[in-house]
């Protein structure tokens, strides 16, 4: 007869089938009293908060008496994929309470980029997405940018009260929530006490000094990033580390690029006119000429065209089709959630097609840079 066991941290179920989920604990740890959950021992050891992921339905209904506390949220979001990691009930959810956005990833723009025109850009998109915002902050988790902006942005909105850090996953959370652990508290052993209630859920709550918490939340899956579809293998090679290098292609209509073998654009109609590929340096970018673009892929894929490479290009889902006209006199960037951008920088107006893994959110938006 099997014997449930609970991690004597946060009371989560423990199981040993699966490093992602929750309560997982390595084998060898079963040996050793008290026993806790990787993510505890984390939390405990090396102070290293890791979030839980869940769904955005999942995520609404656990969080859903956010909306009728007072509390600040503290919405992050990644640059490299705006559309892809934004939350489309963000509004709904956080009812009337202040809301700061935190544009997380800045490092990677170019560094000539003039930030006050990303954030005006930012609070214009924000406002088409229905959110109403108290501030928008550009940060670098990683690279340690803005995080002073962050801290006095959330002391000057949240007024003794929660303050909840929400995001999609993989927009650098867990990098910020452990700069905030780092920056706010001593108390370890606190972290790993708080569970969602009525849950087991456990939640690392920062206490502030006034007995109000940062309280960090499951980051939410959104299916329609390429980052997500991705092998682990692939995941550094689609995500830039550094600022990107964008790559400028002259192109008359009838031409193609591949990015790798993860996606593809079609120029089909329009007056010769650049693109600008703002994607990870480490995906070849292909120039061909349309007619031969199929026939390129079939027998280049995961070769000449990659990551991925052959063995793993069975693993994405196939291409599905999406097209655009870009108006005559419009900046507009094409936007492939998790891989990047194309500026189109048409005087002329221009039809393309881009063909991206079944699924990924491809859409085309006033151009960023
Ligand atoms: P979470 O899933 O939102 O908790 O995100 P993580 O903190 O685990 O970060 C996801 C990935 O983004 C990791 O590979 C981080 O190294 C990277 N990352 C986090 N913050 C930044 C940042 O400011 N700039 C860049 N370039 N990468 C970042």
């Amino acid at each position: 007869e099997e014997e449930i066991m609970h991690c004597a941290g946060c009371g989560v179920k423990l199981q040993v089938d699966d490093s992602g989920k929750l309560g997982f604990v390595p084998t060898e740890a079963f040996l050793k009293e008290p026993i806790i959950c990787q993510r505890c021992f984390r939390i405990k050891h090396y102070n290293e908060a890791s979030s839980i992921t869940l769904n955005q339905d999942d995520f609404l209904k656990l969080l859903s008496h956010v909306g009728n506390t007072k509390a600040l949220v503290v919405n992050i979001v990644d640059l490299f994929d705006f559309e892809g990691s934004m939350i489309s009930s963000l509004q709904r959810f956080v009812g009337n309470n202040p809301v700061i956005l935190v544009v997380n990833k800045i490092d990677l723009l170019p560094k000539v980029t003039n930030y006050n025109k990303i954030i005006n850009w930012v609070q214009k998109q924000a406002k088409q997405w229905g959110l109403k915002t108290v501030d928008v902050v550009l940060c670098s988790a990683k690279k340690n940018m803005g995080f002073e902006r962050v801290i006095n942005s959330i002391a000057e909105h949240r007024g003794h009260h929660d303050v909840y850090v929400v995001g999609a996953t993989n927009v650098g959370k867990s990098t910020l929530i452990n700069r905030l652990i780092s920056d706010f508290s001593d108390l370890e052993a606190e972290l790993t006490t708080s569970h969602y209630p009525g849950t087991t859920l456990d939640i690392v709550k920062i206490p502030l000094d006034d007995g109000k918490s940062i309280i960090d939340t499951p980051g939410i899956v959104y299916n329609h990033r390429l980052t997500e579809l991705v092998t682990r293998k692939d995941l550094p090679k689609i995500m830039p580390s550094n600022a990107i290098k964008p790559m400028v292609y002259q192109l008359n209509d009838g031409q193609t690029l591949f990015f790798g073998a993860m996606a593809r654009m079609d120029f089909n109609r329009g007056e010769r006119q650049s693109f600008t590929c703002y994607t990870s340096n480490a995906i070849k970018i292909h120039r061909t000429k349309l007619e031969k673009a199929d026939e390129l892929y079939a027998e280049h894929k995961g070769t000449l065209l990659a990551p991925p490479v052959l063995d793993d290009i069975d693993k994405l889902p196939p291409f599905a089709k999406h097209s655009f006209t870009i108006p005559r006199g419009k900046q507009q960037d094409v936007v492939i959630s998790g891989l990047g951008w194309i500026k189109v920088n048409s005087n002329a107006g221009a039809e393309i097609t881009i063909h991206a893994p079944k699924g990924i959110k491809v859409v085309v938006r006033d151009s960023l840079i």
